[in-house]
């Protein structure tokens, strides 16, 4: 092993319910990067990581190492021109705004959260609200450079197969270096939004149908918690870039912070209700169109640092899944039941759909159809028994579960969602492992 990997730190990923030690790696040049891989084996695999925003275990890999890629976050070229960007993969998403906005330029896509590395959105091929128009975040990648623990170097672009395999690869096909990407230009760092209200989640499906064909970014906030006639109750938020308005990026600093965990009776079932319903009638107060610079309405929840803190030391699982359009409806109607009806606390979920784009990885999450996100406080057992249930309907819908988001599920769930499994295994780098992929592989 080389003496670049500290020995024991306690790591874990977003969702804290694995706190494990590992033996880590924190490169602050390319050119260390070579030395680190020489010394891996498949008997002792490594992972690349970035800023662990992922929440289950797919960017863990207890008891062996991982490689920060945190400090390789330099850019290398921006052409003010044509909006392609080049940077070390460590660059976060936030650190990538705040040279693109001014300039006039934007993220092709972005999740929910800023503070993800460029490596991280690639080995997750991450979706924003726009996945209807722009696709995943692979489809504006124009290259990467990618090292294997054979010694070997590639600089890949669409078309190679390797270059697919890394796109929503997770981080087992080597390590990324740099990527290089197609941003998109802005008029203004506004965007022109509205809310509409739907009482039955069953009237999502319309409501957005209605508004992909309008906005450029659309998400739904749904009361998971609501049952009966009110179930799946929510608002539908929809937006585009304003023509005219500054080009001023967000602050770097959240506003918030939870300093410690929070107790594990501040989140029960009776406060995420109050939660839900206080933030539901907030929101409906200012049904209709507004104005907003992008971050709230992208980054709601990069408000509040830590904000994973909010579910006490046992952490919380996230389960997102998509269903085809054929199903999309009556599953996310039986999923919310079964929700409902198990009395089990989630803060407000979070609906939204694909659109129809070929997919830019082997394993990449997004396929056609509408994605249910939602949190779930562990509590051991039950929270496991009724993600289980769900799987069952997820799985009957012909839907898939997204790896970024978990950290418990079996190999066979896995297998059923992504028919392009048995391919992408050809391209993994043996000296690469995480968690997740050990117990997929069964
Ligand atoms: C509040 C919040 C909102 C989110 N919203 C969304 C959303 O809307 N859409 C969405 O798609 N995701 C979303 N996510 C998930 C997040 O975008 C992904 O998990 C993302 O991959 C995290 O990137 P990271 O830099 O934190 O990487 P990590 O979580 O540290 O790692 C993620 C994966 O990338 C690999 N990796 C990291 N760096 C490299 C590298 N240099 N080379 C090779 N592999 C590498 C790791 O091995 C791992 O498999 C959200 C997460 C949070 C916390």
């Amino acid at each position: 092993m080389a003496e670049s990997f500290l020995p024991s730190e306690t790591v874990t990923s977003w969702g804290r319910v694995v706190r494990a030690s590992h033996r880590v790696a924190r490169p602050r040049f390319a050119d260390e990067l070579p030395g680190l891989l020489s010394a891996l084996s498949p008997a002792d695999p490594a992972l690349p990581i970035g800023l662990r925003r992922s929440y289950g275990d797919s960017n863990l890999n207890p008891g062996g190492p991982i490689i920060d890629m945190t400090g390789l976050d330099r850019v290398i070229s921006i052409d003010r021109t044509t909006g392609v960007m080049r940077a070390e993969a460590g660059l976060s998403l936030s650190q990538a705004l705040q040279l693109l906005v001014p300039a006039g330029w934007f993220l092709p896509t972005t999740p929910g959260s800023r503070f993800v590395t460029l490596g991280g959105a690639v080995a997750n091929d991450v979706h924003g609200k726009n996945h209807h128009r722009a696709g995943s975040f692979g489809a504006s990648v124009t290259r990467i450079k990618l090292l294997r623990t054979d010694g070997s170097a590639h600089e890949l672009a669409p078309g190679d197969p390797l270059f697919h395999a890394t796109i929503g690869g997770l981080g087992l096909t080597g390590i990324i270096e740099w990527v290089e990407f197609r941003a998109i230009p802005i008029p203004s760092a506004q965007l022109d939004a509205q809310d509409a209200e739907f009482s039955h989640v069953r009237d999502y499906f319309d409501l957005a149908a209605e508004a992909h064909t309008r906005a450029e970014h659309t998400m739904a906030w749904i009361d998971c918690l609501s049952g009966g006639a009110h179930l799946g109750r929510g608002i539908l938020s929809s937006a585009s870039w304003r023509s005219h308005g500054d080009l001023v990026p967000h602050r770097e600093d959240p506003k918030l912070a939870m300093p410690i965990d929070a107790p594990g009776f501040t989140l029960n079932g009776m406060t995420v209700r109050a939660f839900n319903s206080v933030f539901h009638d907030l929101k409906r107060m200012r049904v209709g169109p507004y104005t907003t610079h992008y971050e709230p309405f992208l980054y709601p929840l990069d408000k509040i640092a830590n904000w994973n803190r909010l579910y006490g030391r046992d952490g919380f699982y996230q389960y997102q899944c998509v269903l085809p359009p054929a199903t999309a409806r009556d599953g996310v109607i039986e999923l919310l039941k079964v929700i409902a009806a198990s009395g089990q606390a989630s803060f407000l979920a979070v609906l939204k759909d694909f659109g129809a784009h070929p997919p830019a990885g082997l394993l990449s999450f997004p396929m056609e159809g509408t994605t249910l996100a939602l949190d779930f406080r562990n509590i051991g057992t039950r929270t496991l028994d009724l993600m289980a249930d769900l799987d069952r309907i997820v799985l009957s819908a012909g839907g898939r579960l997204y790896p970024a988001k978990d950290g418990r599920i079996p190999a066979a769930v896995f297998e059923a969602g992504f028919p392009k499994l048995q391919d992408f295994r050809g391209y993994v780098d043996r000296g690469l492992s995480s968690a997740f992929w050990r117990r997929v592989s069964g």
